[in-house]
């Protein structure tokens, strides 16, 4: 792997050794704090109340009740009978504040598994509450696979798909263009059976529908044989680097890379169809890694010279990984360390030019550290995907869970918009109702029918209330 923190540690110390920093400005930096006031890890606990909160912790609510439907018939009853507004959740994986409500949350966790397997089509049905990993764990018994997968598979497929949630590949589309059916409660309990026949517009509103329809209580999914990949890891200066992007996104079935700010190193990655034996690949270092970028911030953030010399001496350079797995198996990762993120989807003609500005604006900030991470989506036709219309570059920042993040929206936001970005729907960003209407075409059709589905707002919050345009009060 890369580097490991040791290694950025003993590098950092021999070379401000070497070089006697200036103890003032290394003094006054150690004791700058970069934590966010308020940051608290713990949902909030009101005795008596039910409490949610998402995986970074950056939305909560206090419902009246969090429900767990145990059939598709339960979680029809339940929508008709009562008088709260509802919003479900998948695995809480979102951002954005999609999910919070003052009514009831519904979680479909125990609609889930594979409900049934069509060898003629290839053809699978799951529950909606199914996450990814078992999805993929299910379709390999049956020698069969998902196409893509994105950086972790904990998510459930109603939650991936209401999102827009993908991998990367030139010519691989987001995971909500795998649907041929779905099933859904509407708000008035009735449960309805959609393909694109049938219902063609239902269909491409549904597919990514941020949830605010109905309840999705099962999804019928293309899928391909199993396979598996090989993956390579080369880690090299930035520079030379952007101007081969489109070179190897057109090259390699998956292409990716992260930037690790004020490092001038970019770590990139590519998947490739491969037969032969699975490689033994060990424990990963990406916390280690993670930690030691941390490290360096903590301790040289305040020289951005003398970083980016520390950094440039503990990276190895070349291939660092080159590895051979089941596709599920290498596609999905862990995150076991916290962050918020904005991830904004560009289209793709914009997407280096773009990515230089942000790579730029992210070495000024001397507080930055966690990567970027930039991918390809291939286009689909959902009315509310980022990727309608044409194929698009995704530009992602992080910011340690308990960092600052305001700056994503003052400064980052406003240079992806102008180049027509469309923000990721389950990460953060401010994209409003005149906003979303002019990035895409379908939005007042998709506003049209989100009224007739649901005329009294059943699944609204404040947040999808503001994005299209509704009345609310809780
Ligand atoms: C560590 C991490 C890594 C990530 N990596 C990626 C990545 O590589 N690529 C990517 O594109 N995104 C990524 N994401 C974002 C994530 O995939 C999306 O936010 C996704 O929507 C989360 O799914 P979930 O099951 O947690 O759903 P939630 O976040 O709980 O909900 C998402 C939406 O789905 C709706 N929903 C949930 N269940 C239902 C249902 N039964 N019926 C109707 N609507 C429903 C919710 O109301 C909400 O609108 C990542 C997020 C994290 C935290």
């Amino acid at each position: 792997m890369p580097m490991t923190r040791r290694q950025l540690v003993w590098g950092g110390a021999g070379l401000s050794a070497a070089l006697a920093v200036p103890a003032v400005q290394h003094m006054a930096w150690g004791r700058r704090d970069f934590a966010r006031p308020g940051y608290d890890p713990f949902a909030p606990d009101l005795p008596g109340r039910a409490s949610w909160m998402n995986w970074s912790g950056s939305q909560r609510a206090t419902p009246v009740a969090i429900d767990f439907p145990d059939s598709e018939a339960n979680l029809a009853d339940l929508v008709a009978g009562t008088p709260h507004r509802i919003r479900p959740v998948g695995s809480g994986h979102s951002f954005s504040a999609l999910v919070p409500s003052a009514g009831r949350i519904v979680d479909v966790s125990a609609l889930s598994g594979l409900y049934g397997y069509d060898p003629a089509t290839g053809e699978a049905r799951f529950g909606a509450g199914t996450r990814l990993f078992e999805v993929a764990r299910s379709l390999n018994e049956l020698g069969r696979a998902l196409p893509n997968l994105p950086d972790i598979d904990v998510q459930t497929l109603a939650g991936s798909f209401a999102t827009g949630t993908h991998g990367t590949g030139n010519r691989l589309s987001a995971l909500h263009d795998y649907v041929t059916a779905f099933r859904m409660v509407t708000a008035r309990g009735e449960i309805l059976d959609i393909n694109a026949e049938q219902a063609p517009d239902l269909f491409q509103a549904g597919k990514v529908s941020l949830g605010a329809l109905g309840l999705m209580t099962e999804f019928t999914l293309k899928t391909v044989p199993a396979f598996r990949l090989r993956r390579q890891m080369t880690i090299e200066p930035v520079g030379p680097f952007l101007e081969r992007i489109e070179a190897l996104g057109e090259a390699h079935r998956n292409f990716e890379f992260f930037y690790s700010p004020g490092t001038g190193l970019v770590a990139w990655l590519v998947h490739d169809i491969a037969e032969g034996p699975v490689t033994d690949r060990g424990e990963s270092e990406d916390e280690d890694f993670l930690a030691g970028l941390k490290d360096l911030r903590d301790t040289f953030g305040w020289f951005p010279w003398l970083r980016r010399q520390i950094a440039g001496m503990a990276f190895p350079r070349g291939t660092v990984e080159d590895v051979v797995d089941d596709s599920f198996a290498l596609l999905s990762t862990t995150r076991p360390t916290r962050f918020n993120e904005m991830e904004y989807h560009l289209p793709r003609a914009e997407g280096v030019a773009t990515l230089r500005r942000v790579i730029a604006m992210l070495d000024r900030r001397q507080d930055a550290f966690f990567p970027l991470e930039y991918r390809h989506v291939a286009a689909d036709s959902a009315w509310l995907s980022p990727f309608q219309g044409g194929p698009r570059a995704s530009i992602a920042i992080h910011a340690a869970v308990d960092e600052h993040f305001d700056y994503f929206f003052d400064a980052f936001e406003p240079v992806y918009r102008a180049v027509g970005g469309r923000p990721h729907w389950g990460k953060l960003n401010r994209l409003d109702q005149a906003g979303a209407a002019s990035l895409y075409p379908d939005f007042n059709r998709f506003r049209a029918l989100r009224r007739d589905l649901d005329p009294d707002g059943k699944f609204l919050n404040p947040y999808l209330a503001s994005l299209f345009g509704e009345a609310f009060d809780a």
